[in-house]
């Protein structure tokens, strides 16, 4: 028998919205001769004597604490193989090279992957050894990505396990599709789950039945890159309201893909969309392919059936950005509130990632001011502007794109905040989030 644990390195709150942790706890538990235990950042510190432990990469910023776990981890546990899976993993896994024995690069699903890794094969497809294959990004990238080039029910989670707390509420998870049609080129979730999958409405009705027959869960959270991009999205939501009479979480819809039938069948209180620039010739040139017209027919399709609040999404430092899509994103933001009640603004820096089209491209420093600009310009007409810390945005940059020596200072510093210091203080902070060659 394997005895493995599986850990979000984050709180209970995020991994248990997490399908990720879903999909593996489900799949290993399969095997006769494993047995997984789910961990998260609040309980980690009592697991010993595991024959593997499994930690899903989803962000960046979680980097700090995987490094906390795993050092922490490592004496207690002194046979387990160390194994990364996740997006980061799949993305550029260089940072963390020195703290896990061994990467997945692609999905699981219809594969013995995970298990072979467990059981300490070598020889394994989508697998990368840093010690074995080497640590610079030519040596990760000869490693070919493995995934199901279909997705179906087998090896879908419908027992979940769900909570208040979780960052859905009590939510039964259920993923439509996995990778994007659309081109947008700062996108990684493209760029790593390329080609776009979606599951079958048959299949999509039966994972609904059967998750709801056995998940403890007040509503359904659809999970895809662009939900509305489903073929099938209103049938689904219909046959899940009239059968079941739960609410549907979406994740944002792109704006061209509101209609007044899914906004119905939806009954969202809030029109969330990501128009991500200000102006159409951004738009087209970052490949959002979202013109204003699409925008304001999305507002007009909300505001017809009686939608009071509107959120939206914008990032900035967007290459080839001037002045005037900045101020396209206020006068839109302005536009909107004169016609919702509620209006709420999100605005972060663009940070290139791993594998898409614009991976090259430098992180501007200048966002931060102009994010300043935005709320204050904002402010004064009542619509609040929200972001993330501007720092833990560089270092997400930084470890996004960083290469193995990141590992030693990872090692040193045990926040987001002092290894931008060091990097500054040594002139390295460039070399990270500079245009790279
Ligand atoms: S539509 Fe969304 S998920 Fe699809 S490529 Fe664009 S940003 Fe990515």
């Amino acid at each position: 028998m394997k005895n493995v644990a599986l850990i979000y390195p984050n709180k209970f709150k995020g991994g248990i919205s997490c399908l990720a942790m879903h999909v593996l706890y489900h799949h290993l538990n399969k095997y006769r001769d494993v047995r997984c235990d789910m961990y998260f950042l609040e309980n980690y510190s009592q697991i010993k004597n595991r024959d593997a432990i499994i930690i899903t990469l989803q962000y960046e910023n979680d980097y700090f604490n995987v490094v906390r776990i795993v050092e922490e981890l490592r004496s207690k546990n002194p046979d387990a193989i160390f194994i990364a899976g996740g997006p980061c993993s799949m993305a550029n896994p260089l940072p963390l090279s020195d703290f896990f024995d061994v990467f997945v690069v692609g999905e699981i699903e219809g594969s013995d992957i995970m298990y072979r890794l467990i059981n300490r094969e070598r020889d394994v497809e989508g697998a990368y050894f840093p010690e074995y294959h080497g640590k610079s990004r030519e040596d990760f990238r000869r490693i070919e990505r493995v995934y199901p080039r279909k997705l179906g029910i087998e090896d879908y989670p419908v027992r979940q396990f769900t909570h208040p707390s979780g960052a859905y509420g009590k939510a039964y998870l259920l993923e439509i599709g996995r990778g994007c049609p659309r081109r947008c080129k700062f996108c990684m979730a493209r760029a790593i789950y390329y080609p776009p999958r979606f599951r079958k409405l048959e299949d999509l009705i039966y994972l609904v039945d059967e998750g709801l027959k056995y998940t403890d869960a007040e509503k359904v959270a659809l999970i895809a890159p662009s939900v509305g991009d489903y073929r099938h999205i209103v049938d689904l939501c219909q046959y899940i309201r009239e059968r079941y009479n739960i609410p549907i979480s979406p994740s944002s819809l792109r704006a061209d893909t509101v209609s007044e039938e899914l906004l119905k069948v939806l009954d969202i209180r809030t029109l969330t969309i990501a128009p991500e620039a200000g102006s159409e010739r951004l738009r087209d040139y970052i490949g959002k392919d979202i013109s204003d017209e699409d925008i304001e027919r999305a507002l007009e399709v909300a505001k017809g059936i009686g939608i009071e609040g509107v959120k939206l999404y914008f990032m900035v430092g967007l290459p080839t950005e001037e002045r005037e899509d900045i101020e396209g994103i206020i006068n839109m933001c302005k536009d909107v509130k004169r016609r919702f009640r509620r209006v709420s603004v999100s605005v972060n820096p663009f940070v290139p990632k791993p594998c898409t089209e614009f991976e090259k491209e430098p992180f501007n420093m200048e966002s931060k001011k102009t994010i300043k600009y935005i709320e204050k310009s904002l402010r004064k007409y009542g619509i609040q502007v929200t972001y993330e810390n501007f720092n833990s945005m560089v270092v997400q940059c930084v470890l996004a794109r960083g290469d193995a020596s990141l590992g030693d200072l990872l090692r040193k510093y045990k926040k987001p905040n002092q290894l931008l210091r060091y990097l500054k203080k040594k002139g390295l902070l460039e070399r990270y989030i500079g245009p790279l060659e």
